[in-house]
C-alpha cells in the first residue's frame, strides 16, 4: 500500500466521508441535515424517572414509580427511543461499533448543563458491564457516554465505584419483576467508595423499565451513595 493510500484510509476512519444515516457526503458521522432530525423528547414525563407519560396522568408519575420502590432520586433521558432516528442512533452506538456518536451530546450542551440531576453531583458513574461482555463488544457504551457528559458538565467520571460481578441474561422481553430478579446481586460497590456519602449520576444508554438503574442505585445506596441518573434515551411506559 502506498503511503498516501494508508494515510487516506486513516483519514477515512477519522472523518468518514458519508453520513451513516442517509449516505450523503458528510464531514461527520451524521450529516447536518440528519442532525436536524435528532431532537430531545419534549412531551410529558414522569417527574421521577423521566419516562414519557400521557398529559392526563395525574400525578405526573409513571405506574412503575407509583407502585415500586425506586432507589434513585431522579432521572433524565434526553431522547425518545420510539423515534426512528433515535433508535438508529442508539443501534450505531451500542451494537455497530460507533460509540463516538455519543458526541452528539455536545449539540445539547446547554440543555444538559441546566439539568438539576447534575447539581451537587460528585461523580458520574457509567452503568458497568460484565468484563467478558466488554471484551466481546470492545467498549462499554455507557462509559463513552459518561466521558462525553463529563466534558460538558465538568463532573469527573468514577470507574471503580460500581462493578458488575455477575453475567446476566438479556433483559429483552422480560417484565419488571423478572428483570429485577435477573439483576439481583449483579453489582458491587468498590471498596474505595464505601460510606463516602457521595451523590452521583449513573449513566446509561437506554431506560426501559429502569430495573438496571434501580438495581445499581440500590447497590450504591447500601454503601451510603445517593444517585440520580442520565440516559441517552427512554422508552415510553407500556403496561
Ligand atoms: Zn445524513
Ligand atoms: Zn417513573
Amino acid at each position: 500500500m502506498r503511503l498516501q493510500d494508508s494515510f487516506d484510509s486513516i483519514l477515512n476512519l477519522l472523518f468518514p466521508k458519508h453520513c451513516l444515516f442517509c449516505k450523503a457526503k458528510s464531514d461527520w458521522y451524521i450529516c447536518k441535515d440528519c442532525l436536524k432530525t435528532i431532537k430531545p423528547y419534549k412531551g410529558n414525563r414522569c417527574r421521577i424517572c423521566s419516562t414519557p407519560i400521557a398529559a392526563t396522568q395525574k400525578p405526573a408519575v409513571c405506574p412503575i414509580c407509583l407502585s415500586k420502590k425506586r432507589y434513585f432520586n431522579k432521572g433524565f433521558s434526553l431522547f425518545n427511543y420510539e423515534e426512528e432516528q433515535i433508535k438508529k442512533l442508539i443501534e450505531f452506538i451500542k451494537f455497530n461499533d460507533y460509540p463516538q456518536l455519543a458526541a452528539i451530546l455536545f449539540e445539547f450542551s446547554g440543555k444538559i448543563k441546566s439539568l438539576d440531576i447534575f447539581s451537587n453531583a460528585d461523580f458520574l458513574i457509567p452503568v458497568p458491564m460484565y468484563k467478558k461482555d466488554i471484551r466481546k463488544r470492545g467498549y462499554n457504551q455507557s462509559a463513552v457516554i459518561a466521558k462525553t457528559l463529563s466534558k460538558i458538565t465538568k463532573i469527573p467520571v468514577h470507574y471503580d465505584c460500581l462493578n458488575k460481578i455477575k453475567q446476566t441474561e438479556k433483559q429483552v422481553g422480560l417484565n419488571y419483576e423478572k428483570r429485577t430478579k435477573n439483576l439481583s446481586k449483579a453489582f458491587e460497590v468498590g471498596k474505595k467508595c464505601f460510606n463516602k456519602r457521595y451523590t452521583v449520576v449513573l449513566v446509561d444508554d437506554v431506560f426501559t423499565t429502569g430495573s438496571t438503574l434501580n438495581e445499581c442505585a440500590k447497590t450504591l445506596l447500601r454503601k451510603g451513595i445517593k444517585s440520580n441518573f442520565f440516559t441517552l434515551a427512554t422508552t415510553p411506559f407500556k403496561a
